[in-house]
């Protein structure tokens, strides 16, 4: 045997035990079942058999000369080099398009143009024997090409280049390990090609190639940090980088997203110290369904699929039909350490880009809590919206109290009889860099539920006690400014103690500062109310009642709590000037409040003929638009120098 056949042995066996081991670990680390890691695998196949038959035909060369026969064999091996050898490119397109998530579901006529060359080239080889178009041996059996090989070597290069193709397009939405892991790829394998041309006795091609799949397996392959221990699928950083990637590439995507939301309460009674076991469960029943590529356990309660959308894509499971199998699914229990449990689910699905824009949107709907009435549900459409709105104001509400985006305006009060400055209302506002400026009648009623509201108030609190420790509202002639109040938090162990903690820090007056409270707590709570309202007023705190008049309060509410002033509501007024029933209201309203001799003021007034008809009717203050919508502090004090300036004129 000459040197040079032992050299390229040396070659295809360096090629196969590489290629070997690649194999082995794969299988060893189970990391087999997706599309991608199939292909890998036969990538390495196809690399391992073609060294294995390159180095039998090379150490069969000598002994063709004895026997025709190892001819024969030699030839047959060299037919099922190129066999297989014809599948590795369009193998490695097909890799590629999987790893950079491009479709592969095209019209059939695509699909076909994909496979023509590889089609093409398999039917060159198998006819070989009978053609020769491939390549034939002389009566030395010396081997020659024909031009059958150079189509083969076209057919590579096709492929190879869409294959680069798709990965340059590809690059942004790809992680940066696996763009340079595939740049690498490439580079090693034409390489490996371009060193074999040159010197056809360095059979360097199938050794670069199976070095460039150990690559491919240390990075691409390697989903370590993707995967999820307990439940093996995805996790929340696969998730985030996925849907980055996706987004970068313009794809459409539909999220189903389920949370298990009593999920904490069954770890305590079944005494199972984590949820782990619970989602690896639920997981493994999801991944009857779906393959595990495109789930993902991104919180303790929480497994979110994600479903790439494809025009042709049309055999694929349908979103609805499968929430509301897992939603049947739930309604029976779950066998969980041999005791029945009810797991309460949520499933929730969207669609990116329309209904979830960002990344952002998707983690605040898939983390945001789930509020009690959607327990049990699937959320759709409007549903989703308010859900992913929701949780994105309670994400802007959290975020605002620690980076101080809340800010307080003012809106002045005046008398009627003279039309002087009486006071102000405090109305807040919370200026988020996320989804802008908020109005408290959206995110008051979110802060209260999420648990955020006493530290509201208690910011509003501490601001007006500032504005009054200040001095500026005695010296422009105010009475008082008006705060608002929660019902609730009135309600809560220790209110009346936390409020004089905080006016006690200032030493202001306390009957400067007028709380607005809105009647709309259950009547056996009216006590407790009461209770709260007196006591604060006994430390010389002032009360009004707010929106008189919306259908919370009422008669007895109006006797049994004290209140300094009634604000008659502004739909009261508005409807007074429509019709004549609406006048007769607002008269009677007017009346009854100023028989049990409390002061009235009339919110939301805008024009001239509305204060006309207050002022035929003998209330005491207005608000409203008329004189200036809830304004920042400075415009405010601005606002009052004009105030006075005018006045000062008139004078
Ligand atoms: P509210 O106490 O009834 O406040 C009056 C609302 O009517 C304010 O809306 C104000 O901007 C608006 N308004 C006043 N005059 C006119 C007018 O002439 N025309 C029209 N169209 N609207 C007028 P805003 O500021 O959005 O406040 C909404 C509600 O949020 C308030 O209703 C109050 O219940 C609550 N709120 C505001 N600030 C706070 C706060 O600091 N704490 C608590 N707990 N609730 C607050
Ligand atoms: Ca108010
Ligand atoms: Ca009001």
């Amino acid at each position: 045997m000459t040197y040079t056949i032992l050299f390229h042995m040396a070659f295809y066996c360096a090629a196969l035990l590489v290629c070997l081991t690649s194999i082995a670990f794969t299988i060893f680390q189970k990391r087999t079942d997706l599309s991608h890691n199939k292909m890998f695998l036969l990538m390495n196949y196809i690399v391992l058999i073609n060294a294995l038959t390159c180095f039998f035909a090379e150490g069969l060369q000598p002994l063709t000369q004895i026997n025709a026969a190892f001819h024969q064999l030699r030839f047959a091996l060299e037919l099922f080099y190129f066999i297989v050898h014809c599948a590795l490119a369009p193998t490695l397109f097909y890799y590629v398009m999987n790893v950079t998530r491009t479709s592969l579901d095209r019209p059939k006529y695509l699909k076909f143009l994909c496979l023509f060359p590889f089609i093409f080239t398999e039917i060159l080889v198998v006819l070989n024997p009978f053609t020769h178009f491939v390549y034939w041996h002389d009566e030395n059996y010396a081997f020659h090409r024909n031009w059958g090989e150079n189509s083969i070597y076209i057919a590579a290069f096709i492929y190879t280049v869409l294959a680069f193709v798709n990965l340059m397009l590809s690059w942004n939405a790809l992680r940066r390990r696996n763009r340079y892991a595939m740049t690498y790829f490439f580079c090693l394998t034409v390489f490996g090609v371009i060193v074999q041309f040159i010197d056809i006795d360095i059979k360097s091609e199938l050794f670069c190639e199976a070095l460039a799949l150990v690559g491919l397996m240390l990075t691409v392959e390697n989903e370590d940090d993707r995967l999820d221990a307990t439940t093996n699928i995805y996790n929340r950083n696969a998730l985030k980088s996925d849907v980055k990637h996706l987004l970068a590439k313009k794809h459409s995507m539909n999220v189903l997203c389920l949370k298990i939301t009593n999920i904490d309460m069954i770890s305590k009674i079944t005494g199972v110290s984590n949820s782990d076991e619970i989602m690896e469960d639920v997981a493994t029943y999801l991944k009857t369904f779906v393959p595990r590529e495109v789930l993902y356990h991104t919180d303790v309660n929480t497994i979110v699929l994600l479903q790439k959308l494809d025009s042709y894509n049309k055999n694929y499971i349908d979103i609805i039909d499968f929430a509301e199998n897992i939603y049947n699914r739930f309604q029976n229990d779950w066998d969980i350490h041999g005791v029945d449990i009810k797991l309460t689910p949520v499933i929730m699905i969207g669609d990116i880009p329309t209904q979830i824009q960002s990344l952002e949107n998707l983690l605040y709907m898939i983390d945001s809590p789930v509020p009690k009435d959607f327990e049990n549900s699937i959320l759709l459409e409007e549903d989703l919206e308010f859900f992913i709105r929701r949780a994105a104001v309670e994400a802007a509400v959290s975020n605002g109290l620690k980076n101080g985006r809340f800010e307080v305006y003012y809106q002045p009060t005046h008398n009627l009889s003279d039309l002087k400055l009486h006071g102000a209302e405090m109305l807040i506002r919370l200026h988020d860099n996320v989804i802008g400026d908020l109005y408290p009648d959206e995110f008051i009623p979110i802060a209260e539920q999420a648990g955020f509201i006493d530290d509201i108030d208690d910011f509003v609190l501490n601001q007006v006690c500032a504005f009054i420790k200040t001095g500026v509202p005695m010296k422009l002639g105010m009475d008082c400014i008006n705060v608002n109040l929660s019902v609730l938090q009135c309600m809560g162990n220790g209110f009346v103690n936390k409020i004089l903690g905080i006016v006690n820090q200032y030493d202001i007056p306390k009957n400067f500062i007028n709380f607005e409270i809105t009647e709309s707590v259950s009547a056996s709570d009216y006590e407790l109310l009461a209770d709260v309202i007196k006591e604060l007023k006994s430390n010389g705190f002032l009360f009004s009642m707010d929106d008189y008049g919306t259908g919370y309060s009422n008669m007895h509410t109006l006797f049994s709590l004290d209140f300094d002033i009634v604000k008659i509501d502004k739909s009261i007024l508005w409807d007074a000037e429509k019709s004549e029933i609406g006048q007769i209201i607002l008269e009677n309203c007017v009346h009854m409040i100023r028989q049990m001799k409390r002061k009235i003021l009339v919110e939301g007034v805008e024009t001239d003929s509305q204060i006309n008809r207050l002022k035929a009717l003998g209330v005491d203050y207005l608000q409203g638009y008329y004189f200036s919508k809830p304004i920042t502090q400075n415009a405010f004090l601005k606002y009052c120098e004009a105030i006075e300036l005018e006045r000062s004129k008139i004078c």
